[in-house]
């Protein structure tokens, strides 16, 4: 069972509950597909027992087999080669790795060789299998990252923690989950990502409920929208700074407050009861 954990927008609370649900439930896998900017190592404190390198397929020109006829050029959507009066050149952050430009080159003058765009890594955390993705800085294939990081884990229960936003990346990571929870707070740019995170899910055809977190501020705009659209809330989490602080300093809510697991677990149970209705 892949349990996506998602939100329109960074700062939700989305890491707090993919944490928290997976502590509660001693999930088999905990995945941090936030590949930007993953967090979840700072409250597992993990020892990294391995690493290993993402890499894409990039073009390289030999210059000595090009006549400049432009055909890769012209070819490539995302215009990663330029031709210049002498050579053509290639801008590796542009491209998508989709191997035409070395197709469309009937001089073989362009091969493929691997570039390095992130890291995977791994630690066992308790009972839990841990994996990590990272993009390197600069680097713009995240969806990449995330893909390799998906295939680390097939079986058992699996938490995924998505990217913020309603892109791509959030995209990949969620595409084949059995579940999606929707964390969102009640203030009005809370609702409005919240509708475009629930657009997202609908189209992908995935089940999902929603997780109001700071529950207290705001207003109550997202709970008329669940209820008009139809949509479960699966839990309320207070507005509170005991919760606050202990995020910032970077320690579990279940492992600090005993009545938070209990909560947890009644979310983990529900989102068990819906994936096992379908
Ligand atoms: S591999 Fe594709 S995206 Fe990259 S430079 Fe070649 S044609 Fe462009
Ligand atoms: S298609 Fe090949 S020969 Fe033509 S410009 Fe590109 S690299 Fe040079």
């Amino acid at each position: 069972m892949k349990i996506a954990i998602a939100s329109g927008k960074g700062g939700t609370g989305k890491t707090s509950v993919a944490l928290n649900l997976a502590v509660s439930a001693s999930v088999d896998t905990v995945l941090d597909c936030d590949v930007e900017a993953p967090n979840l190592h700072i409250f597992f404190k993990p020892h990294w027992n391995l690493e290993e390198t993402v890499f894409v397929k990039t073009p390289a020109i030999d210059s000595s087999k090009c006549d400049l006829c432009g055909k890769c050029v012209e070819f490539c959507n995302y215009n990663a080669l330029a031709k210049l009066r002498d050579k053509v050149i290639f801008f590796s952050h542009l491209c998508h790795s989709c191997g035409g430009c070395s197709i469309v080159c009937d001089r073989g003058a362009i091969s493929e060789v691997d570039r390095p765009i992130g890291i995977l890594r791994y630690a066992r955390v308790g009972d839990m299998d841990f994996w990590e993705g990272r993009l390197n800085y600069g680097e713009s294939l995240a969806p990449v990252v995330i893909s390799a990081l998906k295939e680390k884990a097939e079986d058992g229960t699996i938490v995924i923690d998505s990217p913020p936003g309603n892109t791509c990346p959030m995209v990949e990571a969620v595409i084949d989950s059995d579940f999606a929870i929707l964390v969102t707070e009640p203030t009005p740019f809370g609702f409005s990502d919240l509708k475009l995170a629930v657009g997202v899910v609908r189209k992908l055809g995935i089940p999902f409920g929603v997780v109001i977190n700071k529950h207290g501020l705001g207003d109550d705009r997202v709970e008329r929208y669940c209820k008009d659209e139809g949509i479960d809330i699966l839990m309320r989490i207070p507005y509170s700074m005991r919760l606050a602080s202990a995020y910032a300093r970077g320690e579990t809510w279940v492992e600090l407050f005993p009545e938070m697991r209990g909560k947890f677990l009644g979310l983990f149970e529900a989102v068990r009861k819906r994936c096992l209705k379908r």
